[in-house]
């Protein structure tokens, strides 16, 4: 009885907090989709040749009544163990396909949105075609959205995932392999996987002016990305001197604070239309 009480005790202090918060945390995110408690924001992703934005990831935030600003880092991996990430998704999908209809429009040319998809949103077919539905509905080209996936689901071989890229791929819809080279960076999969752009992680361009085999690997994947057809995107762009050396490398596009930190709607939206008064559109 007495050890029960320890062991129950040292449950209270440490484990049981981080549980309860956990479940409460769980618990709230049920509601923030309907109470509107989640917004998009929207990092510029930027042509390193000239500069100009060329399409935006859409990231999640989530505006927690009492707990404030909660990062995705934190609510994602709930999300995905309680199965909201489903809904979550769908409201994400949606938003990112409604805003780049609306700036494709306004802008006379189409505006490219991705978005991340977790390996938990492979469940189910009519999910994917859901999702082509919604583009017919609102008249958006497939070319329009990237899907971004990580490693770990392209070497997952089950048929599923196979048929549900193969249903985007057929809407136009763009493939992005995420954090490339943190997973179980696997070069056969490339050949075997039709992807439209790689995104090197941004552990490899943080240290890129300094660390010489960082310098390398950038440099081997972004040639190999190329004779593949892929076009590689650097993430956590912070510097000049990173940007320029990604250039040199031959790099396509980069993201990060360099450019832009992720915004919300309007303010991306600030941002292409003063790109396009400078063009003298
Ligand atoms: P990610 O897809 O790799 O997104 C890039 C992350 O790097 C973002 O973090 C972005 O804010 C951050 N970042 C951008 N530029 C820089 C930079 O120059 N320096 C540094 N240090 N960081 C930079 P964020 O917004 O906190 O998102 C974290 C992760 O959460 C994302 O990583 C993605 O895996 C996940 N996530 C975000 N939104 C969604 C979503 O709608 N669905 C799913 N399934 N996952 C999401
Ligand atoms: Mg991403
Ligand atoms: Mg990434
Ligand atoms: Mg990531």
């Amino acid at each position: 009885k007495k050890a029960g009480g320890d062991r129950y005790e040292f449950f209270t202090n440490a484990m049981q907090e981080t549980a309860l918060l956990h479940r409460r945390l769980t618990n709230d995110l049920r509601v923030a989709v309907s109470e509107g408690q989640l917004r998009l924001v929207f990092q510029p992703i930027v042509r390193l040749q000239d500069g100009r934005i060329a399409k935006a990831e859409a990231l999640l935030r989530w505006e927690h009544p009492e707990l404030g600003t909660i990062s995705p880092v934190e609510f994602i991996p709930l999300a995905e163990e309680s199965g909201l990430i489903i809904e979550i998704g769908d409201w994400v999908f949606r938003e990112a396909a409604m805003r780049a209809k609306q700036w494709s429009d306004k802008f006379r040319s189409n505006i490219q949105i991705s978005i991340n998809k977790s390996s938990v949103q492979f469940h189910s077919i009519a999910y994917a075609n859901g999702w082509i539905d919604y583009l017919w509905e609102i008249g958006l080209p497939g070319e329009c959205i990237v899907i971004e996936i990580t490693e770990s689901l392209i070497l997952n071989s089950n048929p599923l995932i196979a048929a549900q890229l193969a249903i985007y791929r057929a809407a136009g819809i763009q493939i992005s392999i995420d954090d490339f080279g943190t997973g179980y960076s696997s070069l056969s999969y490339l050949k075997k996987f039709d992807a439209d752009f790689l995104k090197i992680d941004q552990s490899f361009v943080r240290d890129i002016e300094n660390d010489p085999s960082d310098l390398a690997l950038s440099e081997a994947i972004i040639v190999m990305a190329h004779k593949l057809g892929i076009q590689v995107i650097a993430e956590g762009v912070e510097t000049e001197r990173q940007s320029a050396i990604l250039l040199e490398a031959g790099c396509d596009y980069g993201q990060g604070y360099l450019f832009s930190i992720p915004v919300p709607a309007a303010d991306f939206e600030k941002l292409l239309e003063k790109q396009s008064a400078a063009s003298g559109e």
